[in-house]
C-alpha cells in the first residue's frame, strides 16, 4: 500500500519549515511593518512587498480553470522547480533511486544527479512504448519516484494509459506524469485520476501552450498529503509578484490561449505533411506536442546546414532511439514556410 509515510524523507517529516512573515500575518492592517520591506515604495510600480507566499488569488484562478481543488495545486518557479522539489521531499540522497524512460526530458536525469539520487534507465522500445516488464523490474525496494513523460518529450508520442494504471496501482512509491504538453494532445489529462491514486504526481506547465516561458509558471497537481510536503520544503516566496499577477490576467484571457494552441496544431500537421515530401527526411514520427521528431539523412548535416542560414532547430541525433533525428519545434506559419523551403535546399546545397 502506498503511504506517504513511507516514502518521505526522515528530515523532511520533522522539518520545521520556515516562516515567514507573511505566512505568520496573512490579514489587512493598516501599517505593516513586519517583513522590513522598505516602505517607502519601489522605483517603479509596487514591488516592495513580498508576493503572497501560498499564491491563494492564482491557485483561485487554475482551481477553476483546472477544476482542481487549491489544496491539491502546488506551483514552482516553472515545473523544473516541481521536479527537483519531488526529489528533495521524497528521495534519501545516495539511498533512494528513482525511475526514468528514455529518450525522455534532459532535468529528470539532472536533477537526480544534483540531489544525489542513483538514477536507473528503462528505455522506452524503438517504437517509443514503455516496456512494461522491464519497468516493473527495475522497481526495488528504494524506487521513490517514476517519471513518466506524456506526451514524451522529444518523441512528442503519448505513452500507453493501461501501462501507467498498472504501474500506478502497484507500485508504492510515486508516479509522476508530466504534462508538458498536454494541451497540445487529445489524450485526456491525468488530473482526473487524482482522487484514485493517492501516488500520484501530474507537471503541467504555463510554458509551452500558454507561451509564457518567460514568467516561469509550473504546477504540481497531487493528493492534499503530497502538495504538503512540497510546501514545507518550497522557498518561501518561490513565485514573484509579477508572475502571479500576469498569469492572473492570462487565465482570465484563455480563449485566445485556446485560439492560438489550434494554430500550432493546425501548422504541426501542415509542417508534417511539408516535411514528408522532402528527399532529406527519413520519417516524421506522429506528435501530440507543439513539435515534431524528425529523422533525417543526416542530422548533423541538416542542423549546421539549417543554422548557416540562421535557423536553429535541436539536435536529437546522439539521443537512444534517435539516430538521424531533429526535433523542430512548430514555428509561425511564416516560419515553417521558411524551415520547409530550407531543407528542400539541403540535398543541392553548395555552401
Ligand atoms: C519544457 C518542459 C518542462 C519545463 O517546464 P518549465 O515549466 O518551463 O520549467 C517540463 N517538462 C517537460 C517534458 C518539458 O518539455
Amino acid at each position: 500500500m502506498f503511504s506517504i509515510e513511507n516514502i518521505i524523507r526522515k528530515k523532511i517529516r520533522s522539518l520545521v519549515p520556515y516562516s515567514s512573515a507573511r505566512s505568520e500575518f496573512s490579514g489587512e492592517a493598516k501599517i505593516y511593518l513586519d517583513a522590513n520591506e522598505n516602505s517607502l515604495g519601489s522605483i517603479f510600480n509596487d514591488y516592495n512587498r513580498y508576493p503572497d507566499p501560498m499564491q491563494v488569488e492564482l491557485k483561485q484562478a487554475i482551481s477553476s480553470l483546472k477544476k482542481i481543488a487549491p489544496g491539491n495545486i502546488f506551483l514552482g518557479n516553472g515545473s523544473d522547480e516541481c521536479i527537483d522539489l519531488l526529489y528533495r521531499c521524497f528521495c534519501e540522497p545516495g539511498v533512494d533511486n528513482v525511475i526514468i524512460c528514455p529518450p525522455t526530458y534532459g532535468m529528470y536525469q539532472v536533477s537526480a544527479e544534483i540531489n544525489d539520487v542513483a538514477l536507473k534507465s528503462v528505455p522506452l522500445t524503438p517504437a517509443f512504448r514503455l516496456d512494461e516488464q522491464a519497468l516493473i523490474a527495475a522497481i526495488d525496494n528504494r524506487t521513490k519516484l517514476v517519471w513518466i513523460c506524456s506526451p514524451n518529450n522529444p518523441t512528442g508520442n503519448t505513452l500507453e494509459k493501461d501501462v501507467i494504471l498498472r504501474l500506478l496501482r502497484s507500485f508504492n512509491g510515486i508516479v509522476v506524469v508530466d504534462e508538458a504538453y498536454i494541451d497540445f494532445s487529445t489524450g485526456g489529462s491525468y488530473v482526473t485520476l487524482l482522487e484514485e491514486y493517492p501516488n500520484l504526481v501530474v507537471l503541467q506547465t504555463f510554458s509551452k501552450a500558454w507561451g509564457l516561458a518567460g514568467l516561469r509558471l509550473g504546477m504540481a497537481f497531487a493528493s492534499a498529503e503530497i502538495i504538503s510536503v512540497m510546501n514545507k520544503v518550497k522557498p518561501p516566496y518561490n513565485i514573484n509578484q509579477v508572475t502571479q499577477e500576469l498569469v492572473l490576467e492570462a487565465i482570465g484571457r484563455a480563449a485566445e490561449a485556446e485560439k492560438a494552441i489550434g494554430v500550432l496544431i493546425e501548422e504541426r500537421e501542415k509542417l508534417r505533411t511539408a516535411l514528408d515530401s522532402l528527399e532529406a527526411v527519413v520519417e516524421v514520427y506522429p506528435s501530440d506536442a507543439n513539435f515534431l521528431l524528425v529523422k533525417t539523412t543526416d542530422n548533423r548535416g541538416l542542423y549546421d546546414f539549417l543554422l548557416r542560414r540562421g535557423i536553429v532547430v535541436r539536435d536529437r541525433g546522439n539521443v537512444l532511439h534517435c539516430a538521424g533525428c531533429l526535433r523542430i519545434t512548430i514555428g509561425t506559419p511564416e516560419e515553417n514556410k521558411m524551415i520547409v523551403a530550407a531543407i528542400k535546399n539541403y540535398l543541392t546545397q553548395t555552401v
